[in-house]
C-alpha cells in the first residue's frame, strides 16, 4: 500500500452482485443523481427514511435479507447494472468540458475553504459560504476541472436547533458518527488513519486526514479530536466558527498551514491555489516557509505564491472578516515565525489594515498582500469590496482596484427537483438531447414557454403539498412522543394551508439579514395574513449563530408571535433548517423572500435555487439579485438610496408589493384554476435565471478569468509550487 492510499472501509457486507453499493454510497455522486439515490431507497423505504437519506449508514443498518432479496430481483439489478455503469464512466472521463477546452497537463487547483456544505449527512456547514463551495466541487467534478478539496471533520458539526415552547433556541450537540457518514479514512504506509503533524507550531497540533469522494473531486478533511492531541488541541475542530477567539485562531492555523502540509504529505501537487475567505490565508504562508526551507529568500517566495492564488472575498459584514490580538498570534506562531525568517514586525506586518494599523492582525488583509487575483460574488459587492480595501493599492483610480466580480451560482443537479428535471425532460430533450450537459446556455430555457401552464402549475402544487406534508409528518410524531405543547405544533406549521399563498424565508438568523422586517407593524402583518380575499401564510426557518443573541431575539420573537391566535396559524417557523430541509422549501413555497440590509448580502444563493424550481424571488435589490432581476421575474423593493435606518421605508414598500401586487395576481386564477398570470412569472424566472446563476456558468468564469494565468505563472516555472 503506497503512502496515503484509502482502503475499503468493510463497515458493512453486501452481496457479491451488488456489491457496487459500498463504492457508490462512499461517493458524493449519489446525491445529486437522483436515480442512484433511487437505488438505496428501493432496497427498503424505511430503513430509507431513517437513515436519513445517507446511504452510508443505510448499508450499516438494513438487515440483510434485504439485500439478499434485491440481489435476486432481475429489476433491480437492471438498474443497478445501468447506475453502476453511469457512475462508472462518470468517473472514467478524460475529458469533459475542461479536457476539451483547456490542456490538463499537471495543473490542478488546490481548494480551500472552512465549511463545505454538499449533504445534510456531512453537517460540516454554518450558511451560504459552505454551499458555495460544496457546489464548486460538484460542479468542477461534472466539468472535470482538476481541483482537490481541503477542509474540516467536525466532530460536533453545527449547531442542530432546537425552539423551546417560549421561542428560544437551545442548541444540541449531536456528535458527528464518523463511521455513518460518507468519509473514508485516509491511510498511511502501515495501513493506519494518517496522522500529520502541522509543521513548527509549538505546543504541537496533529491532525488525521479523511476523504470524501465529490464525485471526481477530492476533499480532504482535517480532524484534530485524535488522542494524541492534548483535551485543548483536540477540540480545535470540533464546532464551526468557535467564538473563542483563541480557538479560532489555532482552527485556521489547522486549515491553512495543516491543510497545505497535509497535501504535500499525499504528494498531491497543484500549481493554483483557490481561498475561499480568509480562513485558510496561512496556507500562502506554509508555502512561503517551505520556499525559504530550499533557500529561496522570503519576499521572492511570497512573489510567487501571489502569482499561483485566487482569494474570493464573501462579505462586507465586519465578522465575516476575523482579526486577532498580535499576542495572540505571536504565542502560537512564534516559532512558524523564525522559520520563515522574517522579523515579528514583518510577519504582523503582513496581516495590518493598510489604514486601521492598530486593529490587529486581519487575515483578509493577509489574503489581499499574498494573492495576485482578488475576486467578489457579485458586481455589486465587488464595488463595495473595493470601497472597503482601495487603501491597500493609494496610488490607483477606483476603477484599477484589483478586486473582480464573480457573482455565485448554484449546481442544478443538487437544487433542481428531480420532478421538475423529468417535466423539463419532455420538452428540452426535443431540441437538446443532453442538454443537463449545457444548462447554462440560455437558448435550451426558452422551451420553457412551451410547457402548458397545468402542467407546470400542478407540478408546483404538488411539490408544495410535498413541504407541507413534510411539515406536518415531522410535528406528528414529535406529538406522538409526547414532547411537544399545542403551541409547537401551531408555531412549527400544524395550521398551514396549501392553497394559500406561501412565503418562505430561510436563511441563518443574522440581524442584517432582517427576518423581522414583515413584523415592523403587526397590525398591517395581521391584516395581511388573515385578508379574507388573498390570505398569505409565511414559512420561517434558519438558525441563529450560538453567540448572537440579538438573531435569537428575533427568532423567538417570530415563534412568539405564530403562536398567538390573532395570527391564526399563518406564520410557522421549522426548526433545524439545513440542507433537507432547504430542499423542500425552494421546491414548495410559492414566493422567496429576501430583506437584507443592502449592502450586507454579497451575493445570496437561496434565491436561485427557488428559481429553478419555479419559485418566485421577492428581494430588496442587493446581492446578485441586482443583476438577476429584469423588471418581469420577480419582484424587488428598497431600489431608493437611504441614509441611516431604513427600516420603515423598506416594510412599508414591501407590505405594499405584497398587498396590491402579489397576493391579488396569485388569487387571479381563471376557471381552470389555475393563475395564468402568475404561471406566465414562473416562467419568465426560469428561462432567465437558472442558466446565468448556476454554478456552471460560476465555475467556467473562474477557470476562464484566472486559471491560464495561474498556468501561464506556472509554465514560466515562476511558480512552482510542489
Ligand atoms: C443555499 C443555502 C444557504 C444560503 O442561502 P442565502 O440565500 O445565501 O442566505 C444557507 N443555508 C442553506 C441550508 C442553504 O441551502
Amino acid at each position: 500500500m503506497t503512502h496515503g492510499e484509502l482502503t475499503g472501509e468493510r463497515l458493512f457486507t453486501l452481496p457479491d452482485r451488488i456489491s457496487g453499493l459500498g463504492e457508490l454510497a462512499y461517493n458524493l455522486w449519489w446525491s445529486w443523481h437522483p436515480e442512484a439515490r433511487m437505488l438505496f431507497k428501493q432496497l427498503n423505504r424505511e430503513a430509507w427514511r431513517e437513515s436519513v437519506h445517507n446511504p452510508v449508514r443505510m448499508l450499516r443498518e438494513i438487515p440483510y435479507r434485504y439485500l439478499e432479496a434485491a440481489s435476486k430481483n432481475p429489476r433491480y439489478l437492471r438498474e443497478y447494472d445501468i447506475i453502476m455503469a453511469r457512475l462508472g464512466s462518470y468517473m472514467r472521463q478524460s475529458q469533459g468540458w475542461f479536457g476539451e477546452h483547456y490542456q490538463k497537463g499537471p495543473f490542478n487547483v488546490a481548494y480551500f475553504s472552512a465549511e463545505y456544505g454538499l449533504h445534510h449527512s456531512l453537517p460540516f456547514y454554518a450558511g451560504g459560504l459552505g454551499f458555495l463551495a460544496g457546489d464548486h466541487l460538484k460542479e468542477c467534478s461534472d466539468l472535470n476541472v482538476p481541483v482537490v478539496g481541503i477542509g474540516f471533520m467536525y466532530s460536533q458539526g453545527y449547531l442542530h436547533q432546537h425552539i423551546r415552547v417560549d421561542g428560544w433556541q437551545e442548541e444540541i450537540t449531536l456528535p458527528t458518527n464518523r463511521d455513518l457518514a460518507p468519509i473514508k479514512r485516509v491511510r498511511d504506509e502501515n495501513g493506519r488513519h494518517l496522522i500529520v503533524k502541522v509543521p513548527d507550531i509549538d505546543p504541537a497540533i496533529y491532525v488525521a486526514v479523511w476523504r470524501v469522494d465529490v464525485g471526481r473531486v477530492p476533499l480532504y478533511l482535517l480532524d484534530t479530536d485524535i488522542s494524541k492531541n492534548d483535551p485543548k488541541r483536540r477540540s480545535i475542530s470540533s464546532h464551526l466558527y468557535t467564538g473563542d477567539r483563541e480557538m479560532r485562531l489555532l482552527q485556521q492555523i489547522v486549515l491553512g498551514i495543516g491543510g497545505r502540509h497535509v497535501l504535500r504529505m499525499l504528494g498531491i501537487n497543484f500549481s493554483g491555489i483557490h481561498l475561499n475567505e480568509g480562513h485558510s490565508a496561512f496556507a500562502l504562508l506554509e508555502l512561503a516557509r517551505e520556499h525559504v526551507e530550499e533557500g529561496i529568500p522570503v519576499h521572492e517566495a511570497f512573489e510567487k505564491i501571489r502569482g499561483l492564488t485566487i482569494f474570493t472575498t464573501h462579505t462586507p459584514v465586519p465578522a465575516g472578516h476575523d482579526i486577532y490580538d498580535p499576542v495572540l498570534v505571536e504565542r502560537h506562531l512564534g516559532h512558524y515565525i523564525e522559520a520563515l525568517g522574517i522579523t515579528r514586525e514583518e510577519f504582523l506586518a503582513l496581516g495590518r489594515h493598510p489604514v486601521r494599523s492598530n486593529e490587529g492582525f486581519n487575515m483578509t488583509a493577509l489574503a489581499l498582500r499574498l494573492s495576485r487575483f482578488h475576486n467578489a460574488v457579485s458586481r455589486r459587492h465587488a464595488g463595495v469590496t473595493r470601497e472597503m480595501w482601495r487603501s491597500c493599492w493609494p496610488d490607483r483610480n477606483d476603477d484599477e482596484i484589483p478586486i473582480d466580480a464573480i457573482t455565485n451560482g448554484v449546481h442544478l443537479p443538487t437544487w433542481l427537483n428531480p420532478r421538475m428535471e423529468m417535466l423539463l425532460n419532455g420538452y428540452f430533450t426535443r431540441i437538446c438531447p443532453h442538454w443537463q450537459h449545457e444548462h447554462d446556455n440560455r437558448e435550451i430555457w426558452e422551451v420553457v414557454d412551451e410547457i402548458p401552464d397545468r402542467e407546470l402549475w400542478e407540478l408546483h402544487m404538488r411539490l408544495k403539498i410535498k413541504l407541507f406534508n413534510r411539515i406536518r409528518e415531522y410535528k406528528r410524531r414529535k406529538w406522538a412522543q409526547g414532547v411537544e405543547e399545542p403551541e409547537n405544533l401551531v408555531a412549527e406549521g400544524m395550521l398551514l394551508n396549501p392553497s394559500v399563498l406561501t412565503i418562505g424565508f430561510a436563511r441563518r438568523f443574522s440581524t442584517y439579514k432582517r427576518a423581522d422586517l414583515l413584523l415592523h407593524d403587526l397590525s398591517r402583518l395581521s391584516s395581511i395574513l388573515n385578508n379574507p380575499w388573498y390570505p398569505v401564510q409565511i414559512v420561517f426557518a434558519g438558525k441563529a449563530h450560538p453567540d448572537d443573541k440579538e438573531g435569537k431575539k428575533i427568532l423567538q420573537r417570530i415563534y412568539q408571535l405564530a403562536e398567538k391566535p390573532e395570527i391564526a396559524g399563518r406564520i410557522a417557523v421549522i426548526e433545524n433548517y439545513g440542507e433537507q430541509i432547504a430542499q423542500y422549501m425552494v421546491h414548495g413555497v410559492d414566493l422567496w423572500l429576501n430583506t437584507p440590509v443592502p449592502p450586507m448580502e454579497a451575493s445570496g444563493t437561496s434565491g436561485m435555487k427557488a428559481a429553478m424550481n419555479g419559485v418566485l424571488h421577492c428581494s430588496i435589490l442587493d446581492g446578485w439579485w441586482c443583476e438577476g432581476y429584469n423588471g418581469r421575474n420577480g419582484w424587488v423593493f428598497g431600489a431608493g438610496e437611504i441614509k441611516g435606518d431604513r427600516t420603515v421605508q423598506d416594510a412599508e414598500e414591501l407590505y405594499r408589493l405584497i398587498e396590491s401586487d402579489i397576493a391579488p395576481l396569485y388569487y387571479t386564477q381563471s376557471m381552470d384554476g389555475i393563475p395564468h398570470g402568475w404561471v406566465a412569472m414562473m416562467k419568465e424566472s426560469m428561462k432567465t435565471i437558472p442558466p446565468l446563476f448556476s454554478a456552471r456558468r460560476m465555475v467556467k468564469e473562474y477557470v476562464h478569468n484566472y486559471y491560464p494565468l495561474m498556468v501561464a505563472c506556472a509554465e514560466k516555472n515562476l511558480c512552482n509550487i510542489r
